[in-house]
């Protein structure tokens, strides 16, 4: 394989299924069962699934299909209008850390949130990103639970998370030191031209990478994402970047598809995912 890449084509023990890629079909107890059924080496729990399973249940059989959890989605969503409100997200987020703990989670991925509610103070959103995360990072450092920051592409700026690039995360970094990495995500960066630099810059704190694809035309801006192949991401050209920055850990796929995958039988999902992931990825 060129560029050295780490040969995923019989390794099926280093592909993660992200819950949301079988939201609509699956609880968690099911897709712990489908990833040991189908030889999926690891999963990434979505917290709604974990709360629906209960979080003892859920570790005890994660623990017992002898899965990978690599991240826990997701914490996060700290902008708020008022002190009561960054309370409560920071309470929120606490357990969270604790969540993330007790399924022997990797990481726990931050989506960060957008504006506060009423704003348009977009630089204020990313201050009290900044502040938010950096008190967390006390309680999550105690843990030893190291936090994702997952930046998401901008059109999502408003409402989900105002990181927005990898610079922003790699700035986060570099300002709040150890404890906090980055969860990368092919879909929110990969338009990115100073991509392959901000990747090299993160290396040594890429704690997650995340696949999909970008389709031409995206139907919906959350529930449109591709199967890896079927879009125009050059997947296995940023995994090679993300290798070279020094991360050796599992491929997630994660894929909101309203329109197509969600429709689908769940056990031809995760084949298909794993067809994708010694082809493409
Ligand atoms: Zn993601």
């Amino acid at each position: 394989m060129a560029g050295g890449l780490r040969d995923l084509s019989t390794d099926s023990a280093l592909l993660s299924l992200n819950t949301a890629t079988v939201r609509a079909q699956w609880s968690l107890r099911q897709a712990i069962e489908g990833c040991a059924r189908h030889g999926i080496g690891a999963i990434g729990p979505w917290r709604d699934k974990l709360a629906e399973c209960g979080i003892d249940e859920a570790a005890q059989l994660i623990a017992g299909h002898g899965l990978r959890v690599t991240g826990l989605c997701r914490g996060g969503t700290f902008p708020a209008a008022d002190e009561a409100g960054r309370q409560a997200a920071l309470d929120d987020n606490r357990r969270a850390v604790d969540e993330a703990l007790a399924i022997g989670a990797e990481c726990l991925v931050l989506v960060v949130g957008g504006l506060a509610p009423g704003s348009k103070d977009l630089g204020d959103a990313r201050a009290q990103v900044r502040d938010g995360i950096g008190a967390l990072l006390e309680h999550a450092r105690s843990a030893a639970m190291p936090l994702a920051v997952e930046p998401l592409h901008p059109m999502y700026a408003a409402d989900r998370a105002c990181v927005n690039t990898m610079a922003q995360a790699n700035d986060l970094c570099d300002d709040l030191g150890p404890g906090l990495g980055i969860a990368v995500d092919v879909y929110h960066v990969w338009w990115d031209p100073d991509l392959r630099r901000q990747i090299d810059r993160a290396t040594g704190r890429i704690l997650a990478f995340h696949v999909c694809d970008w389709l031409v035309p995206t139907r919906d801006l959350v529930t449109d994402r591709g199967m890896m192949g079927d879009g125009v991401i050059d997947i296995r050209r940023i995994r090679g970047w993300v290798e070279a920055a020094g991360y050796s850990g599992c491929c997630e796929v994660e894929i909101f598809s309203a329109l197509d995958w969600w429709k689908r039988d769940a056990d031809e999902v995760l084949a298909t995912c794993i067809e994708r992931h010694r082809t493409v990825v």
